[in-house]
C-alpha cells in the first residue's frame, strides 16, 4: 500500500514530538511537511525543536524543514491531512485556513471541539458523530474538515464511562483528577510552582471535562449530538507527575449493578478500532488491575503503548455508588495518539480517498 503523506501543524511543541515519534514507520501514514511558528520556521526541524522524548528524535524528520503555518505555496505541496497541535491563542483560526483551503484537519485543540458540527471522537466511544462532517462542509462550503480529539483528561474518563454507561446507564459522576506536568506543554509550569505541591486550577480544565464528557457520550440525532443526560462535575489538580493523567472517579448508575459487573463490562470492552485492527488501536482499551495500589503513572502509564485507559481500585461507594482510579497517557492517548487513531478510523471509513 502506498503510503499517505501528512503533515503537522504544532511540530514543534510536546504533543508534535510525539506526533513525530508516532509516525516514525507508520503503516498508513508518512510524514513529509512541518509547521510552526515563525519563530522556528526556516529552520530544520532538529535546529528548531528542542525535543523532550526520551526516544531519539527520528533520522526522517531531522532535517524536514519547518515552515510557517500558512496555507498556499510557502511550504512546497502541503499535504491534505494535517495533524494539528497547536497553542489555542493561534489554533482556531489556523486550523479554519486550512481546513477551508481543503486540508482535512484532525486536531488536539480545544478550540473547535464544542462546535455542534464538529466531531470529537473517540474511535472506541463515538466513532458514528464522525458523520457530522458533512454538515461541516456544506454549511460551511469547506472543501476540507476539523475533526478533534478530546481535552486529555476528559479522555480517560470517557473510556472508563463508555462501557458503563452503555451496560447500566449513568446517573451522576464526579471525578477529581491528578495531572502531569507534560500536560501544560513546554516549558510549562515554572519548577517554583509545582515543586513540592499540588496546584488546584487548570485555566478552563474542569468546564472542558465536564462539557466534553456529555458530547462524548451523547447520542448523533438529526444530524446533531444530543449531550449524555447525566451530571458530571470535575475537580482538577497538577501534580509533580511527568506523563499520566490519573483520576479518581465516583459514578452513580441507572440500573443495579456489582463491583464485578463494572470490572466485567470494562475487560470485555472493544469497539471497531480493535475489529479493523486499526494500527494505533489497543488490543485492550481498558486494562483493569487487582493490585491495591495500582494504577500508578511511573509502572503503568505505558500500558499498550500509551493508548489504554488503566483502571484499578474498584469498590463501592458510600456517597454515590461505585468509585475507582483511571489512569491515560495524556501525551498519547490523550493527544497525538488519540489524533492518529482518530485519522485512522477516517481512513477505513473512506474519509481520506
Ligand atoms: P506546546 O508544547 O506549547 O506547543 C505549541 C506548538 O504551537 C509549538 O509547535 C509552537 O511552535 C506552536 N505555536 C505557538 N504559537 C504559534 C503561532 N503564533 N503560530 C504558529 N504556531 C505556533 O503545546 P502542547 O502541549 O504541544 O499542546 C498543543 C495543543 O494540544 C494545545 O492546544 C493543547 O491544549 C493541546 N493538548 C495538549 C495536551 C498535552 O498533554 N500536552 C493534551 C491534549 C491536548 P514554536 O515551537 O515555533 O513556538
Amino acid at each position: 500500500m502506498n503510503k499517505l503523506e501528512v503533515g503537522i501543524l504544532g511540530a514543534t511543541g510536546m504533543v508534535g514530538q510525539r506526533f513525530v515519534s508516532l509516525l516514525e514507520n507508520h503503516p498508513w501514514f508518512e510524514l513529509a511537511w512541518l509547521a510552526a511558528s515563525d519563530r522556528s520556521a526556516g529552520k530544520t526541524y532538529a535546529e528548531a525543536c528542542s525535543w523532550r522524548l526520551r526516544e531519539p528524535m527520528p533520522e526522517s524528520a531531522r532535517r524536514l524543514a519547518v515552515h510557517e503555518c500558512q496555507t498556499g505555496a510557502q511550504g512546497g505541496k502541503i499535504p491534505q491531512l494535517l495533524f494539528a497541535s497547536l497553542d489555542s491563542k493561534v489554533a482556531g483560526e489556523v486550523e479554519q485556513e486550512f481546513a477551508r483551503a481543503g486540508h482535512v484537519v484532525v486536531s488536539n485543540s480545544s478550540n473547535h471541539r464544542m462546535e455542534p458540527d464538529v466531531p470529537l471522537l473517540i474511535p472506541e466511544v463515538n466513532p458514528d458523530h464522525l458523520a457530522l462532517v458533512t454538515a461541516q462542509r456544506r454549511e460551511r462550503g469547506w472543501k476540507g474538515m476539523i475533526v478533534t480529539n478530546p481535552n486529555c483528561t476528559t479522555v480517560g474518563l470517557a473510556m472508563s464511562l463508555a462501557p458503563i454507561e452503555q451496560a447500566f446507564g449513568l446517573e451522576k459522576v464526579l471525578m477529581t483528577s491528578m495531572q502531569a506536568v507534560s500536560g501544560a506543554g513546554y516549558p510549562g509550569v515554572p519548577t517554583l510552582d509545582i515543586l513540592g505541591n499540588v496546584i488546584p486550577h487548570i485555566a478552563g480544565e474542569e468546564e472542558k471535562v465536564e462539557q466534553e464528557t456529555q458530547k462524548l457520550l451523547g447520542k448523533l440525532s438529526d444530524g446533531r449530538v444530543r449531550p449524555g443526560d447525566f451530571a458530571v462535575s470535575a475537580h482538577c489538580n497538577r501534580v509533580l507527575v511527568e506523563d499520566g493523567h490519573m483520576e479518581s472517579v465516583s459514578v452513580a448508575l441507572k440500573s443495579k449493578a456489582s463491583v464485578e459487573d463494572l470490572i466485567a463490562a470494562w475487560r470485555k470492552f472493544r469497539a471497531l478500532p480493535q475489529e479493523r485492527r486499526l494500527p494505533s488501536a489497543p488490543a485492550h482499551p481498558i486494562v483493569v488491575r487487582e493490585e491495591k495500589d495500582r494504577p500508578q503513572p511511573k509502572f503503568d502509564v505505558n500500558t499498550e503503548r500509551g493508548m489504554a485507559t488503566v483502571i484499578g481500585r474498584v469498590r463501592p461507594c458510600p456517597v454515590l455508588q461505585f468509585k475507582y482510579m483511571a489512569l491515560s497517557h495524556n501525551t498519547i492517548r490523550g493527544a497525538a495518539g488519540a489524533a492518529l487513531l482518530n485519522a485512522e478510523l477516517m481512513k477505513s471509513e473512506g474519509y481520506l480517498d
